[in-house]
């Protein structure tokens, strides 16, 4: 029985609902059946479900002889059922508590949630593309390899790079790559056992030191000037020896360009380091900068960022890392090659002895591949270089019309593609980021990015991309106002309790990261 009143009995339906949110969450359910109009709840399947039920009729079977050696299960295995609309439903019902970007402004800073166009979809559901299986024959699959190939010509261009490694499969999956590369590029000079240390800025994404550190890096620290960008006087007082690379992002996570990034990489480069760099803000300088130029010799692509791909949640990414000509040899496993047969995928470290070797099963997320591709040929070159200078307009211009209320740790100035914000506005409202961001949630906003970076006290970073219209700004940094007016006029009660109208209201967020219930366990009998 699913979310269908006991009508017969007095008081609400327990079936159906969740079990382990607390008398507080439970006690906000005012309707009869948990509901709120349209707003269902939903139980999970081991609640609702009923071991008597299935979606799908079998007929018994002719009777036959086992031959699992006595192994077979004596009774059902008490899976719950449901029939086919109810397990429809609870599907249908779980997918609509997703908030996303097809559903609205999603200013996730750092995140860079972008519109996925419809047609990226059409052509990355193409049978040539969806059917194919990574261990056909090369032959077979040519088409696919084209299109791998023509995806890394226009990474290739756009970064200024030597080659990209398509493989890795997200971020921090590029990270890994960049640093694996630099890691063997260093072996193979024979300073594999000296230079053990990389460099990180402050601010740097929580990935870049986890990247470094996995693969037996050990992370020293450089600290930010008080404009939120690294002075290269700080890289070039750490480096050494010792010091095998540095690890930056630009624009960093604060919103802003590093305007030392080039005499960075000459110290670094000087000192006999590498310079990876953290490609995932790429969206601000895509057409407008090459890394290359710039002197990186490692940078992963976030392609379900900067080429609109969906992702979070646990979607599907793909971090493509360009390599410069010094690091290049290194590239992972496989690699295409174009000889007189057409396209074809190195696979053996006969063929690249200098390889770092594999760093997935096949060749990479070739569905994130056509959407990107699909992305970057229906934008053209120019159309590319213009979503960089939108999503960077966009965000200037949800920095300047909240900068008469809201405080910004580095001052009034221009940002790159995410505004950011810090908390001090707040401090005599006895208001904290948590409060005001949950009030964002009962205006119907997911709430920007919140304590991050680090390094900005009770952070707000706020990137509304370029597939934004003027009209969804206006109504977003209205919202931002208006809160901002109820906060500062002393009006607590609308933030400390919010959000009012969401199914749940505050959870112990501390409490579900360090301890996770990730199993359910099914409730004693009364
Ligand atoms: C998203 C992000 C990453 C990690 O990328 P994933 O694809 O999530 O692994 C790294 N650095 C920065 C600055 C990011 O925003």
């Amino acid at each position: 029985m699913m979310n269908r009143p006991e009508r017969l009995t007095e008081g609400r339906p327990t079936q159906g609902r969740p079990t382990q949110t607390g008398e507080a969450a439970r006690s906000e359910i005012d309707t009869f059946t948990g509901n709120r109009a349209l707003a269902l709840e939903e139980g999970l399947i081991f609640e609702i479900g009923r071991a008597e039920v299935t979606g799908v009729d079998l007929d018994e079977p002719a009777p036959f002889t086992d031959r699992l050696g006595g192994l077979a299960r004596k009774a059902a295995l008490g899976l719950p059922g449901l029939s086919e609309p109810e397990a429809m439903r609870h599907y249908v019902r779980l997918s609509q508590k997703n908030y996303s970007i097809d559903a609205g402004l999603y200013p996730l800073g750092s995140c860079t949630m972008k519109h996925n166009p419809r047609l990226n979809e059409a052509l990355a559901r193409l049978p040539g593309f969806a059917d194919i299986h990574p261990l056909q024959p090369q032959s077979t699959v040519q088409g696919a390899l084209e299109l791998m190939e023509e995806l890394a010509r226009w990474l290739l261009a756009l970064t200024g790079m030597e080659a990209i490694a398509m493989s890795p499969k997200a971020g921090a999956h590029g990270e890994a790559c960049g640093m694996m590369a630099i890691k063997a590029a260093i072996a193979a000079k024979g300073e594999g056992a000296t230079r053990k240390i990389v460099l990180v800025p402050d601010s740097a994404h929580g990935t870049n030191p986890a990247s470094a550190t996995r693969i037996g890096f050990e992370i020293r620290s450089v600290p930010a000037r008080a404009d939120g960008t690294v002075d290269a006087a700080e890289v070039r007082r750490r480096l050494g020896p010792d010091v095998a690379a540095i690890m930056l992002t630009n624009p960093n996570t604060c919103g802003l360009f590093e305007k030392d990034i080039v005499a960075i990489a000459e110290v670094v480069h000087e000192a006999g380091a590498y310079f990876y760099c953290d490609g995932a803000n790429f969206n601000a300088i895509m057409g407008k900068a090459r890394p290359g130029d710039l002197g990186v010799d490692a940078m992963h692509i976030n392609l379900h960022k900067t080429f609109s791909t969906p992702h979070g949640g646990g979607g599907p990414g793909a971090g493509p890392v360009a390599l410069s000509a010094q690091l290049a040899p290194f590239a992972p496993l496989p690699f295409l090659r174009r000889d007189d047969n057409g396209l074809r995928l190195i696979e053996q470290a006969s063929e690249a002895p200098q390889s770092i070797g594999r760093m997935s099963a096949f060749h990479g997320q070739m569905g994130m591949f056509v959407r990107a591709l699909a992305y970057m040929l229906s934008h053209g070159a120019d159309g590319l270089r213009q979503a960089s200078e939108d999503a960077v307009l966009s965000a200037n211009y949800i920095r300047a019309s909240l900068a008469d209320l809201l405080s910004q740790p580095f001052g009034d100035k221009l940002c790159m593609h995410e505004a950011l914000f810090d908390d001090a506005w707040l401090k005599p409202t006895g208001l904290t980021t948590l409060d005001f961001a949950k009030a964002l949630i009962d205006e119907g906003y997911h709430p920007m990015t919140i304590y991050f970076p680090l390094v900005v006290h009770g952070a707000m970073l706020i990137e509304p991309t370029e597939s934004e219209s003027k009209a969804s700004l206006d109504l977003f940094i209205a919202t931002m106002r208006d809160l901002a007016f109820a906060a500062l006029r002393g009006e607590t009660e609308r933030f400390l309790a919010a959000p009012f109208h969401a199914p749940r209201r505050r959870l112990d967020e501390t409490g579900a990261a360090r301890r996770p219930i990730l199993k359910w366990t099914k409730p004693v009998a009364e």
